[in-house]
């Protein structure tokens, strides 16, 4: 087996590149990008693992992922949070694995999970034996946390026989003693030694399927080890700002830590960590990815914030169709815009738009063409069909293709 860490590489702190010189093989490039390169984000290369049936690295979609917080023992409650934050459009969910009661559960929820899971495993190496054995996808494993390499090394068999992967979980509250002596606080540096330390004991195993995060609740230290061990390694790397906070601060923070690595093509799976419902870190995670174009699920509301020479509720308006068109996932875009000013401009580069500005009523814009009046009241309704409709006919074209 070929060693994947690059020993040789000195770790420093590197800048955030915008535009990064190209370091391995070409995404796919849109036809959008090829015609507006300023919008094309070049990937690191890393190799890729599997998590159950979900690719992490190489040219796979970066994965969205969340965690339950519902006691895992309650296998109802744990599978129903799983249900909703896959409806939400997870790829992948983690659950915590604390006690040999909420493995005991394992089997269950990995048998009726939607998609696959990964355990969180801390401080006791035996629930990530039972973990694999009962069917996860994954094991997270944290190395300030999961004890001597013996131990490591029960999982990594454990994996093995399971076709389990691994995350090598490094946070920055939970750094080995020995690196918190050496480097005198959480660095960049200790990180990412952290975490190649036990890439190298996994490798050394002959085990590659793993991933590495190096998170923190700081986000410049969360970036700059991130950015390191980017060049060190060619593993997939898991993204996140750790207790990032509630709903606002923490998307906001996550934004802007997670957007500038994903900018930079860095990061293969992200899991954004609020204080708030798992759903929430999904639909955020997507957003992110969206705003991106790395990613295109569901609709993508273009919308003004609306001033006085709005022909219609602007604000109201999107807050009702966000809401109503949350099930659809099929990538569409749709300005919503209060008038003339700028409607036709963003219509012209949506599937579908409606511009304010006629007496009661605006123009509805059908592939960037102006294509009828609507009537204020009947608007929302009307718009919702047609979206509707447009992702019931790209279902029939995506099946009829397969
Ligand atoms: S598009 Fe029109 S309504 Fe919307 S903010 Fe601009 S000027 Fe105001």
């Amino acid at each position: 087996m070929t060693c994947n860490i690059l020993r040789h590489v000195i770790i420093r702190p590197l800048p955030c590149r915008i535009t990064s010189p190209f370091r391995g093989e070409r995404t796919k490039v849109t036809r959008m990008q090829a015609l507006r390169p300023w919008r094309h984000i070049e990937r690191r290369k890393s190799r890729q693992i599997m998590v159950g049936n979900v690719p992490v690295g190489g040219d796979a979609p970066i994965a969205v992922q969340t965690m339950t917080n519902t006691p895992t023992e309650d296998a109802d409650a744990t599978l129903a949070q799983i249900r909703a934050a896959a409806e939400a459009g997870a790829d992948i969910v983690r659950v915590s694995c604390p006690t040999e009661e909420s493995t005991a559960a394992m089997p269950r929820i990995c048998k009726e999970s939607p998609v696959p899971i990964v355990a969180d495993i801390h401080f006791h190496f035996k629930r990530g034996i039972e973990a694999a054995d009962a069917g996860a996808a994954c094991l997270r494993i944290n190395p300030g946390n999961i004890g001597s390499e013996a131990r490591v090394k029960e999982v990594i068999a454990a994996a093995k026989a399971n076709g389990c992967s691994i995350r090598i979980g490094v946070n920055g509250g939970s750094l080995e003693r020995h690196l918190l002596e050496k480097y005198g606080e959480p660095c960049p540096d200790a990180m990412v030694e952290s975490a190649l330390d036990h890439a190298r004991i996994l490798e050394d195993h002959g085990f590659d399927q793993y991933k590495i995060s190096v998170k923190a609740s700081d986000m410049f230290l969360t970036v700059a080890a991130y950015q390191q061990l980017a060049e060190a390694t060619d593993a997939p790397l898991h993204l996140g700002i750790t207790e990032a906070g509630g709903l606002r601060t923490g998307t906001v923070k996550s934004s802007i830590g997670m957007g500038s690595l994903l900018w930079a093509g860095i990061g293969d799976t992200i899991r954004v960590s609020l204080s708030a419902d798992p759903v929430e870190e999904v639909k955020v995670g997507f957003e992110m990815l969206k705003s991106l174009g790395l990613r295109t699920r569901g609709v993508n509301i273009v919308a003004c914030p609306s001033c006085a020479r709005q022909g219609f509720d602007v604000i109201k308006t999107v807050e009702i169709l966000e809401q109503r068109l949350a099930h659809i996932s099929e990538p569409i875009s749709l300005s919503i815009i209060g008038c003339v000013v700028n409607g036709p401009g963003e219509a012209a580069l949506t599937d579908l738009g409606f511009t304010g500005g006629g007496k009661e009523a605006g123009k509805m814009f059908v592939s960037g063409r102006p294509d009828h009046n609507v009537s204020n009241a009947d608007m929302v309704d009307h718009i919702v069909d047609l979206v509707e409709k447009r992702a019931e006919l790209m279902r029939a074209e995506k099946e009829a293709a397969e």
